[in-house]
């Protein structure tokens, strides 16, 4: 597989073409952003943690049935993927409130819910990512219907199979963010990443947070953070 032209750079991946155009391949890099971009900086090791246990978490998920874009790990930090055409939706599931729902709704973090939610976000950084529902993402042409209702299956399957295999690891997920794609024959799968920079881990004992709100909330101990729910999970996948 040939690298060729770096097609976009994001605030934590790089993606190039290769000499077939149904692939690509994306490069982690330690950049961190938050707030939509207001605050940045780095995070030591991020990108070779995030590739791989994205990577880890994606061929898990494929056993399980859900179709992902993953191909090939290449590299440390690059990974060989299928090209899709990213749905402009970031998919939020929720089994514990925590940040803009706590804060939307006046609820503490850390109560657990009956049953998980789901939400959407219109994925445009120049309009901050607004909240939509999916009639309003129908409205936009964002995806059909069809394909909807493919993601909201997918992303609750998503939620048993991650959350059941991060209790198995100590670690609670509180959230996360999906996002999917369409490959040129139209077939929905699941792209981008999961990584402790777009999902909420909790230590089960101990509740400490595990993930990228140390870096948004200056908590200290980032880098610690991501290494360690990198080794539990490679103790237990
Ligand atoms: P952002 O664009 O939000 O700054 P990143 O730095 O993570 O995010 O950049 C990676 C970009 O690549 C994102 O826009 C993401 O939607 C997109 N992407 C992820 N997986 C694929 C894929 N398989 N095919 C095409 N684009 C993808
Ligand atoms: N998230 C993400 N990218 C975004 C927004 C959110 O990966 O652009 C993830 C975030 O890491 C968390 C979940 O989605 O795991 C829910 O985030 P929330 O809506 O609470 O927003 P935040 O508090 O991060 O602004």
């Amino acid at each position: 597989m040939e690298k060729r032209e770096q097609l976009y750079e994001g605030k934590a991946k790089k993606v190039f073409a290769t000499d077939d155009p149904e692939l690509l391949i994306v490069s982690y890099k330690d950049d961190a952003t938050a707030f939509n971009g207001l605050k940045k900086g780095t995070i030591v090791g991020k990108g070779v943690i995030n590739n791989k246990m994205s990577n880890l978490l994606m061929q898990r998920l494929e056993k399980a049935g859900i179709p992902t874009h993953y191909v090939e790990e290449l590299s440390e930090r690059e990974t060989l993927v299928k090209k899709v055409s990213i749905v402009p939706l970031e998919v939020i599931v929720r089994n514990i409130a925590a940040g803009s729902f706590s804060k939307r709704y006046g609820v503490e973090e850390g109560v657990v819910f009956d049953s998980p939610t789901i939400e959407f976000s219109y994925k445009n950084d120049e309009l901050g990512d607004p909240l939509l529902d999916e009639y309003h993402a129908l409205a936009l042409h964002l995806a059909t219907f069809e394909e909807i209702e493919t993601i909201k299956k997918y992303s609750f399957t998503v939620n048993e199979q991650l959350k059941a295999f991060w209790r198995e690891c100590g670690v609670t997920l509180v959230d996360f963010k999906l996002e999917f794609g369409r490959l040129s024959d139209g077939t929905v799968v699941l792209a981008d990443e999961i990584s402790p920079d777009t999902c909420r881990l909790w230590d089960s004992k101990t509740g400490e947070k595990l993930d990228k709100d140390r870096f948004r909330r200056d908590l200290g101990g980032v880098e610690d953070a991501y290494a360690e729910v990198m080794k539990r999970l490679t103790a237990h996948i």
